[in-house]
């Protein structure tokens, strides 16, 4: 029987309405988050840390609105809703946390209205843990409309490749921050770090990322360096503001803040930007940025190794399932990545033995789940026929039952990953997994 009278036993609904270290006229409490490491990887022959090392591990992030069991998949609710969701379905498939834009958030409907609902959580009815992104990356895919990779170099040959052909150039980077218009009704808008921090602090979430500067790929290398400094001055400015809005806005939980490393796929780059966000007071790090697919797993381990093991790391924006097996075996904690829920819509299913989509014209007679042994309310209760059908007809019931099926998929792989470090079968897990997902050429 639960102890009601234990004060670290809180039910979810406690947390919300009194969220751990919060006092009136104080300031939230940093004591309230903070992460413990449960087990870590054995050190291998082939690690990609310093020394064979393998940063990857299980633990436990907690956070004013309560504990997020790492590794753990965060399920992106951009706009304070994931698409064709409620936050109860989510809660129901097993999500421990959830992400918002926070630069669509202040688009639409203003950082104001959700401060005064009582911050992201209380506006959405979500009682766990939430993250907000700093709008950098959103802010900055306007400038050039490509893809999900952008150059702010629009000097060098290389950079101009890549912007999109008849796409106006919405947003301008300067060394103070970026100047964009909004795409919903042209209004000119600018973005800082202090802006930044002010959005994310009256959102209101328990994990917020500092503003950095994106570049792409295709950038050159001297800009790289330029940006990954211009993202170091950012980051101080960022800390500076998170601190001062930390005392000023009394009687609020805390808010934990991430730095962002940058350097694109440069080793060396990667490192000096990593020291340099370890050098300040952040509670995590976020890794971000333009990133090569087959290197992903490099790159967490050269930020990892330059790493305080204690400040728990997001990788930001995952796609794919060996990516998330890469990102968690060097390092990573928490994944988002918007991918189950948006292909989702579009009928496209994950499952064990890889993605395929529901709409092709041989399942229109197949009664079966679409995935046999999925433990989902989707395949508990409906048949791929019955999807087939309502995708066809685009009713918002087949998106909302897609979407369920997609988002229980890796809240359930990052369970089974975290299950097998525990358990000391990652190795194993891991090459059975891939294997069975990609044995027929699966994408995703
Ligand atoms: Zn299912």
């Amino acid at each position: 029987m639960t102890d009601v009278t234990d004060p670290t036993i809180n039910t979810a609904s406690d947390l919300v309405e009194h969220p751990r270290g919060t006092a009136p006229g104080k300031p939230g409490d940093r004591g309230a988050f903070g992460f413990e490491i449960t087990r870590r990887l054995d050190p291998t022959a082939d690690g990609l840390g310093r020394g064979g090392f393998r940063h990857g591990r299980s633990g436990v992030i907690h956070t004013p609105h309560g504990d997020i069991r790492t590794p753990a998949f965060v399920p992106v609710a951009t706009q304070a809703t994931m698409k064709a969701m409620l936050p109860e379905q989510l809660v129901d498939l097993g999500a421990q946390c959830t992400l918002a834009n926070a630069f669509h958030l202040f688009e639409r409907p203003g950082e104001d209205i959700v401060d005064a609902a009582g911050g992201l959580g209380k506006f959405m009815n979500w009682h766990g843990p939430t993250f907000t992104d700093s709008g950098g990356f959103q802010v900055m895919s306007l400038g050039v409309g490509f893809k999900k990779t952008l150059a702010m170099d629009v000097t060098g040959l290389k950079s101009d490749d890549i912007i999109a052909k008849g796409k106006e150039r919405l947003a301008f980077v300067d060394e103070d921050g970026v100047t964009f218009k909004s795409p919903l009704n042209g209004d000119v808008h600018r973005f800082s770090a202090e802006i930044s921090m002010g959005i994310q602090h009256k959102i209101g979430a328990d994990i917020m990322f500092s503003f950095d500067e994106l570049t792409t790929l295709m950038n050159t290398r001297s800009y790289q360096e330029q940006s990954v400094e211009r993202t170091f001055r950012w980051a101080k400015r960022c800390v500076a503001e998170h601190r001062r809005l930390t005392a000023e806005r009394l009687g609020k939980p805390y808010q934990a803040l991430f730095g962002v490393v940058q350097g694109a796929n440069y080793e060396d780059l990667r490192r000096h930007a990593a020291r340099q966000i370890a050098s300040l007071d952040f509670d995590g790090v976020g890794i971000g940025g333009a990133i090569e697919k087959n290197i992903l797993g490099n790159i967490c381990a050269w930020i990892c190794d330059e790493m305080p093991e204690l400040r728990p790391r997001h990788v930001l924006g995952i796609a794919a399932v060996d990516d998330i097996f890469a990102g968690v075996e060097n390092g990573g904690d928490t994944f988002d990545c918007v991918a189950p829920a948006r292909t989702a819509r579009n009928g496209a299913i994950y499952t064990r033995d890889g993605r395929w989509n529901v709409l092709r014209a041989a399942l229109k007679r197949d009664f079966r789940p679409l995935e046999e042994g999925c433990d989902c309310y989707t395949c508990t209760h409906y048949s791929r026929a019955y999807l087939h059908h309502l995708l066809k007809t685009r009713e918002m019931s087949g998106c909302t039952l897609a979407t369920i099926h997609n988002e229980r998929f890796f809240v359930r792989l990052l369970d089974d990953i975290r299950a097998s470090i525990d358990g000391g079968y990652f190795d194993e897990f891991r090459d059975a997994t891939l294997a069975r997902f990609y044995a027929n050429g699966s994408r995703g």
